[in-house]
């Protein structure tokens, strides 16, 4: 585990201070995330399908119970970036949640169906200290204000989705042909991997990521918070078992922990020293709120999407045999990877010729992408056949259409939340940017019921017109979502100041 005594050769500035496009740094922060993700993906793919076929759980149990775990998730990680920022540094804070990531794929690994809740809870804390601090590392390798950082982020992201396309898939197979062991015991060894890289790649990283009041305080002291902080995360433990196994407890926390974040954050912004910063934070904080809306609507992925695929798509891409849930699940991450680093180029290349659009005005674009995808989704219903089938290449365009979306908001919120930030509440800002994804992801849940809500004696037919009447009306949500973005940027460009 890193100490204050580690080797610090280089410094911050010399670090910062790389030829070329990307920092040779970045390059180690990709593959631990990449395996990370390949965890939490692999994972993320296994449970639905684990909660109705061995745990006997109804499907929109299932599905409650899947949107709360996630939600809990992405919530967790508003913790792991504050005691980060506060206590531990982003290096502990990755070591610790890799080590919870660890123990929770294998808790799961050894009993799947007696052990489920636990091996969940410590998975949910476990990525609530390690995703928003990598995430955050990447950012220190930039200098303020340097051009490259979005790129790099797009990079980065590239490096989730290799993990996740690679998790998502070969979790599934695992479960399917072998056993649920193997399945969850393979997201282990990602886990494992992802952690030896970051702990062996480290000590390259000067002094990034070291805790914030290395220096400042006697060794002795901060061992002593490290301790209260590693005690009091195993201590939150057996609450997210309670709150997990108990579906209605997960509206309590919902209704409680965004309020409160947002009350912590007031507080932070108004204890800042000057007004540029506080209005910088204001501008992230507007990033963050849309990007709520931005997730309720992107994560029909893993919830009507994916029984839209079960019930009313045929089979082929292309001409080629395909399944449709593995499309569903799939093209998502193939897509990000083709695209991502061709957005990161296109981002250099307009900026070179002064031509880039600000950052407000690419989220705008991102919901607009976002409104034509599901315009596409609906669009469906027209090539259905007389059984309610419909075509699986307009559905995959769709997914193609979103991601370019994806592509114009999500890599570039993490860069934006570096950027806009000061440095000692970087690690609190990207927990609050997941935190939005938890409840983008409860907040899709709701929509995707409230689609759902067909006779249960429904045809595939009526099922096809009431989830692509949804999507029609997720369509034009977007769509103005992204024309408010668009027609408030002057606004918000103003409270970044030199941030654009
Ligand atoms: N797909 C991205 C990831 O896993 C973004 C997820 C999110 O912020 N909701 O990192």
């Amino acid at each position: 585990m890193a100490t204050t005594t580690e080797t610090t050769t280089l410094t911050l500035e010399e670090i910062q201070d790389f030829k070329g496009k990307y920092p040779k740094r970045l390059w180690y922060l990709f593959f631990s995330e990449m395996w990370e993700r390949f965890a939490f993906y692999g994972m993320r793919g296994m449970l639905t399908v684990f909660m109705t076929t061995q745990l006997l759980m109804k499907d929109d149990e299932a599905q409650l119970k899947y949107g709360g775990i996630q939600a809990f998730i992405y919530a967790m990680t508003f913790v792991g970036g504050l005691f980060a920022d506060k206590l531990l540094g982003f290096r502990k804070s990755i070591f610790w949640g890799g080590l919870l990531m660890i123990i929770g794929s294998f808790t799961l690994a050894v009993a799947p169906k007696e052990l489920y809740y636990i091996g969940i809870s410590f998975t949910i804390i476990g990525t609530g200290f390690f995703k928003p601090n990598i995430s955050s590392m990447v950012g220190s390798l930039y200098s303020e204000g340097d051009p490259r950082r979005d790129a790099g982020f797009g990079l980065f992201y590239s490096g989730i989705n290799i993990g996740a396309l690679l998790g998502g898939w070969l979790c599934i197979v695992a479960a399917k042909e072998y056993s649920w062991n193997l399945a969850f015991a393979l997201a282990g060894i990602g886990m494992i991997i992802g952690l030896l890289i970051f702990i062996f790649t480290k000590r390259t990283l000067g002094p990034i990521g070291l805790p914030p009041m290395a220096g400042k305080l006697s060794v002795k002291k901060i061992l002593r918070n490290d301790i209260f902080v590693y005690a009091g995360s195993l201590l939150v433990i057996p609450l997210i078992y309670l709150m997990v196994k108990n579906s209605q407890y997960t509206d309590y926390f919902m209704y409680t922990v965004g309020p409160a974040a947002l009350i912590y954050i007031i507080y932070e912004i108004a204890k800042l020293g000057d007004k540029a910063s506080r209005q910088k934070m204001i501008a992230a904080m507007v990033f963050i709120i849309f990007s709520i809306f931005f997730w309720a609507f992107f994560e029909q992925a893993g919830g009507s999407l994916s029984l839209f695929a079960l019930n009313n798509l045929n089979d082929t891409v292309l001409g080629i045999h395909m399944d449709p849930n593995a499309v569903n699940n799939s093209s998502n991450s193939v897509f990000v990877v083709i695209f991502s680093p061709l957005a990161g180029l296109l981002w250099l290349w307009l900026a070179k010729r002064k031509a880039e659009p600000n950052t407000v005005i690419k989220f705008g674009i991102g919901f607009l992408f976002v409104a034509v995808s599901f315009y596409i989704y609906y669009y469906t219903r027209f090539f259905a056949d007389a059984t309610g089938k419909t075509s699986l290449n307009l559905f995959t365009l769709a997914y193609l259409v979103s991601t370019l979306g994806e592509l114009c908001l999500s890599p570039i919120g993490l860069s934006l939340m570096t950027t806009l930030a000061p440095r000692p509440l970087h690690g609190m800002m990207m927990g609050m940017w997941f935190l939005a994804s938890a409840y983008g992801q409860y907040a899709a849940g709701i929509l995707g019921a409230g689609m759902s809500k067909t006779a249960d004696n429904a045809t595939q037919m009526d099922k096809l017109m009431a989830y692509t009447d949804g999507y029609k009306n997720l369509a034009i949500y977007a769509l103005i979502a992204g024309i408010v973005l668009i027609v408030i940027s002057p606004l918000i460009k103003k409270l970044m100041h030199e941030v654009h």
